[in-house]
Parts: structure tokens; sequence; C-alpha cells
């Protein structure tokens, strides 16, 4: 099969198409046969070298939508000709949490204690006309979702819809958008609109102003043009706001932190940015604030996630499609200032 591999740490320019053994299943995997695969800056960080156990070669892809192919031995919950999407952690079934639903905190795998447990990082990933997963990961995609949405629902969907859980939004909130024009960003503008809150987005570039209120944007800040606290400030009155989803990590951490208002609530699923920061504990808790993390989503996150799909509630901007062959591409496209949503690889 044809499969994009890393093949040093670097840059994109190390993603390299080989054409290798088709895997085979093995007890409790199956094989899908892939049809679209995410882009996403979880990687980048590969081919930056930033999962520090990876052996070269490898596959990236996390974000994997396909067609099950072949069933390993002792697999009943799938058909072959399935169109399934790939959950986002691989897990252990058997652990506290695992009994509990709550699969993305698996304790399984000492490396989870820092780095969240994906296909794609973990495993071989969707970069390839073929992977293998656990069949308890392929996730039946309902009909009325296409392609585009239920790939981008695997890793982007469900991120963004149990982050809105975790940052237990209701009516009347005012929630702070940090990064609004990835493919997260993009999601929780839809989303914190539909709990009746009020989404406020932060950006770079000003061009997708218009996008952003399409998307469900009340104001949108330019973060560029001045001091994105001073101006939260001036929008709420000085009260601040009472959610910051932010997904960046270090760079965004002081303007998010000091965007809060009393009784406020910032919430991180991601360290694309740096992972180290200081907090002043006097405010934080003179103010009763809160910092929440959240990482990835459940099977059930899923499954809910591909049912709003279906029902029309959100959609993903698509920003920009490749073959597998344009990979390399692909990633760099991850950071051309003009990218509003998502970038997939359309392989079969
Ligand atoms: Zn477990």
């Amino acid at each position: 099969m044809k499969a994009m591999q890393i093949t040093a740490f670097g840059g994109p320019e190390h993603l390299r198409l080989a054409d290798i053994l088709t895997p085979e299943p093995g007890a409790g995997e199956v094989r899908i046969r892939v049809t679209r695969c995410g882009v996403n800056p979880v990687d980048r960080s590969q081919v930056l070298g930033r999962w520090t156990w990876l052996q070269l070669p490898h596959i990236p892809g996390s974000e994997i939508l396909g067609v099950v192919d072949k069933l390993g031995p002792r697999v009943s919950t799938v058909n072959v000709g399935q169109r399934v999407g790939v959950a986002l952690r691989l897990f252990c079934s058997q652990c506290h949490y695992c009994l509990r639903g709550q699969e993305q905190l698996c304790m399984a795998d000492p490396r989870t204690t820092v780095s969240p447990a994906i296909p794609g990082a973990f495993t071989e990933g969707g970069y390839a006309e073929y992977t293998i997963v656990p069949a308890l990961n392929a996730i039946p995609v309902p009909a009325e979702v296409d392609d585009d949405s239920a790939c981008a629902a695997t890793l982007d969907g469900v991120t963004a819809w149990h982050m809105i859980e975790r940052a237990r939004i209701s009516a009347g909130d005012r929630v702070l958008v940090v990064g609004a024009s990835g493919g997260l960003g993009t999601l929780f503008l839809q989303l914190v609109r539909q709990r009746g809150a009020v989404p406020v987005a932060v950006t770079g570039n000003m061009a997708h102003l218009a996008a952003f209120q399409d998307l469900g944007a009340e104001t949108v800040i330019d973060r560029t043009a001045g001091n994105v606290v001073d101006e939260v400030r001036r929008l709420t009155d000085g009260r601040g706001m009472d959610v910051v989803l932010d997904p960046t990590g270090a760079a965004s951490w002081t303007a998010s932190i000091g965007a809060l208002a009393r009784g406020g609530r910032y919430v991180t699923c991601g360290i694309l940015t740096g992972a180290e920061v200081t907090l002043n504990l006097a405010p934080f808790y003179a103010q009763e604030q809160e910092v929440i993390g959240s990482t990835g989503g459940s099977r059930r996150d899923l499954v809910d996630c591909f049912d709003a799909i279906a029902r029309g509630t959100f959609k993903f901007p698509i920003h920009a499609r490749y073959p597998l062959s344009g990979a390399a591409d692909a990633m760099r496209a991850l950071s051309d200032p003009s990218r509003l949503g998502k970038v997939l690889l359309e392989i079969g």
C-alpha cells in the first residue's frame, strides 16, 4: 500500500511517500481502507520530534475515516464494508476510567500522564491507504453525515464537543474563543452559540470577520491591534469572560487568564505554543476562578457528535483538500495565515 511516512525529525519535507506491505489485523483489530484523514497540529508535532518514543519511519494521522476492509480474529462489533470513524483514544476497557466510559482518561499506558494515547501517535496512523485499529475504536457513521464532516468529527469534533462539556457553559455566559480560525475554534463558535452563550472570537486575521460572524461570533477581537485583555474588559463593562476556551497553550496564557471574570473558567486542550506557565494564586483564589483540562473525548462523545452533525446543528469549514502524496503541503497549510477550518487528505 501507499503510505506517507515521517523519515526524519524536522519539517514537513521529511514526509515521504512509500510503498509498504499492507498491514494485517490481529485479534480484536480491524483493517480500515482510509478514505479521509485530517491533518492536524498533533501530526506536525510528531514530525518536529516532540513524541520522543516514535520509531521512524512512522505514519502519522489521527483523524481517520474509512471503510472496514478486513476483520481480525474475535471481532464482532463491526462488519466489513461499514463506514467508520476512528475513536480518538486507545484504551484498555478494564481500568477504573474505562469502566466508567471515560476512555480518554484510561490509565493503562503510563505515557498518558503527559501525552494522550491517540491512534497515529501511539500506533501507525491514517496517512495511508490502510490502517489497523482496535475494533472497539471503529465507530459506525450515520448515513446523513458526509465524509468530510465524519472525518473531522473524530478529532476536532469530539475534542470541541467534550471541551464544551468540561467548560460547563450555560446560557448567557460570555465565552472567549482563542484561535478562532482553527479546526477547533470554528466549532467552538457554533457550539457556544447553540448553548445560548455569547462567543467572542480572538484572531490574528480580520479577513475572517464575516466568516466568524456567520459561525456565531458576537464580536471579533483583533489580537494584533492591541491588548486583548483591555478589549475584553471594554466589551464587558470591566467584568471579563465567564469562560475562555484556549487550545493554543503558553503563548496566549497570560491574556486568557487576564480576561477571566470572577468565577471564570479557563479551559485548555493543548500545548501547541508551549506547556509551562505561571499562575498568581492571589487573584485566582480571590475570584474563585478555575483552570480545567480537557483531552479528546470518549466514544460516547463521538457518537453524540455524529448525531449532532446528522441533525445539521454544526458544520466544519474546510480550508483545503490534498491527495495523500500532497501531505507535506497539507501540513504546511496548517500555518497558512489565511486558513479557516480544516485541512484534509482525500485518500480513497
Ligand atoms: Zn483503561
